[in-house]
């Protein structure tokens, strides 16, 4: 079986969508400091992110 499964999904963790090969946001949530990311279209809306391990929200 040669499938490419990528460990981590990269979601956009406003809109859901996936992300992968997208210019999307990467960063760190500021309170677990779990890997955070957004889609282009998302970040240019300021839309509120939400860490899906801790919950924490911030803009
Ligand atoms: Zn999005
Ligand atoms: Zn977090």
């Amino acid at each position: 079986m040669s499938q490419n499964e990528q460990r981590n999904t990269r979601k956009c963790v406003s809109c859901g969508i996936n992300i992968v090969g997208m210019s999307a946001a990467t960063f760190d949530c500021p309170e677990c400091g779990n890997e955070v990311h957004r889609c282009a279209k998302c970040r240019k809306q300021s839309t509120l992110y939400e860490c899906n391990q801790c919950g924490f929200t911030g803009p």
